[in-house]
């Protein structure tokens, strides 16, 4: 774990000054460390019930089609307002300065199905927080949400269903 840590990238003051970003395309692009964050991720997953992956737009879709590969199943996709062409549903959520927006197909799921939220890294939660209420609005049972990386001095799982929060590698 210390060694797929270690890949990952500081890089100060982006996208501002005073946050410290987390550039996880240094571990995307080295094959051995993909692949092994892929697969002991997914390892977690494997032989519980799990319908379809929920990616969240952008580097959500990368772990959530890796894991919905690996582990048979779909992918759905939340995407920022106006992506997505079918009827959606959206969520509107606070960020530090004003808000943001995400949407959902309406139709993205059958009732009672078990899901599971993929995305690169666990913050602040809000982002995160915003999709479970979106999903949990269209009737899906949350087994977890699964995180490459969590900044865990942030205490983002707080906002995240209690007990139901997975990242690999924390910070
Ligand atoms: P949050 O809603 O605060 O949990 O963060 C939402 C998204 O912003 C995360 O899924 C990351 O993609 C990105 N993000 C936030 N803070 C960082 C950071 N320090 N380094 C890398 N990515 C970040």
């Amino acid at each position: 774990m210390e060694e797929l840590k270690k890949i990952i990238r500081d890089i100060p003051d982006f996208p501002k000054k005073g946050i410290i970003f987390k550039d996880i395309t240094t571990l995307l692009s080295d094959a051995k460390s993909f692949h092994r964050m892929i697969d002991l991720i997914a390892h977690r997953y494997v032989g519980r019930q799990i319908d379809k992956i929920v990616g969240i737009e952008a580097r959500g879709f990368i772990l959530g089609s890796a894991l919905a590969y690996k582990l048979g199943t779909g992918i759905t996709l939340v995407r920022k307002p106006g992506k997505l062409p079918h009827k959606t549903r959206q969520v509107t959520y606070d960020l530090e300065y004003g808000t943001d927006s995400l949407e959902i197909h309406e139709d993205a799921f059958q009732a009672g199905e078990k899901i599971l939220i993929a995305d690169d890294l666990l913050a602040t939660g809000g982002t995160v927080a915003a999709v479970v209420e979106l999903v949990e609005e269209l009737g899906v049972e949350i087994v977890e949400c699964a995180f490459m990386a969590e900044l865990e001095f942030l205490g983002g799982r707080k906002k995240l269903p209690d007990g139901k929060v997975f990242s690999l590698l924390k910070f």
